[in-house]
């Protein structure tokens, strides 16, 4: 695109949704065209941009051209937003989590008509870890397998979107899907485990950005692949490089994966 992508911004005054503005304002690659916050929200875009130039927060009423949304909402505000790229034609980049089978449906649905995409994590180390991960699960496929996250106390989805995603790959790693494979660890995990599982493990508390560990277990010895986000911009930046390379792109469901393979 020769002009900048006009971009609009789901949740803007969320934890994400925050981080979003505070990098679109120094990048001439996009113009902020809206952002969009839940009739509730109490934050204002003054804690971003002070006096001087002071973004107005709205709902999706009214006119205005969007080349690109980025969403990191929630299920409702991801469906008002999809809804507006649908009838747009604007494509639709996601990061929320914790979605319902009926809202993956309505994702899979609007990929066919509109560019739409989604990670579970827009960190490039997460990329690589989950890489690793399908590679170590499946040159050991008789090891066991647990998977740690850690999460701020506010999180509301559980085990994280990411956990879920190093999941898939580590099952498909070993040639089988998730849901034959999880076991889901809240209160204990009673009697012997079964061979060939995949455990989850969460942790909550504090102001912890996001942690994932993958445990690989054998016979005297275990293989232990981490990653420690330490501050929510990369998840940000990785969201925005989306934006940037999904502008004008035809319809379909594209991953991060894409971002990375053509942006090398
Ligand atoms: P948050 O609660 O701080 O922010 C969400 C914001 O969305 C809130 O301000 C809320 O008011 C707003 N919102 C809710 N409903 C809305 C609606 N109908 N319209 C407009 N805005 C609405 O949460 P967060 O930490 O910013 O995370 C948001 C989502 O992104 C979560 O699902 C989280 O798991 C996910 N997340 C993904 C990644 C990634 O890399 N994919 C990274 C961090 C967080």
């Amino acid at each position: 695109m020769s002009r900048p992508v006009r971009l609009a911004i789901s949740g803007a005054s969320g934890r994400m949704g925050l981080a979003l503005l505070n990098l679109v304002r120094d990048d001439e690659r996009f113009e902020l065209a809206r952002a969009v916050v839940s009739a509730s929200s109490s934050r204002l875009g003054k804690a971003v941009y002070g006096d001087v130039s002071p973004i107005r927060f709205a709902d999706w009423s009214g006119e205005g051209d969007v080349d690109v949304v980025v969403d990191f909402s929630g299920p409702d505000g991801l469906l008002a937003a999809l809804e507006r790229c649908e009838a747009s034609g604007a494509a639709f980049v996601t990061g929320t989590t914790g979605l319902s089978p009926a809202v993956e449906e309505r994702l899979a649905k609007a990929a066919e008509r509109i560019a739409v995409l989604r990670a579970a994590n827009f960190s490039l180390g997460v990329a690589v870890l989950t890489r690793l991960l399908r590679e170590a699960a499946a040159a050991l496929p008789g090891w066991d397998l647990d998977i740690v996250e850690a999460h701020h106390n506010r999180k509301e989805d559980a085990p994280s979107g990411t956990a879920l995603a190093l999941g898939h790959a580590a099952a498909e790693g070993r040639g089988a899907a998730l849901e034959d494979l999880a076991v889901y660890v809240r209160e204990g995990r009673p009697g012997a485990r079964k061979a060939g599982t995949i455990g989850f493990a969460v942790v909550r508390g504090g102001d912890i950005v996001g942690e994932h560990q993958a445990l690989l277990m054998g016979q005297g010895e275990r293989i232990e692949l981490g990653h420690r986000a330490t501050d929510r911009s990369i998840f940000a930046r990785g969201a925005l490089e989306a934006a940037a390379w999904i502008a004008g792109r035809a319809p379909g469901a594209w991953t991060i994966e894409d971002v990375i393979a053509t942006s090398k």
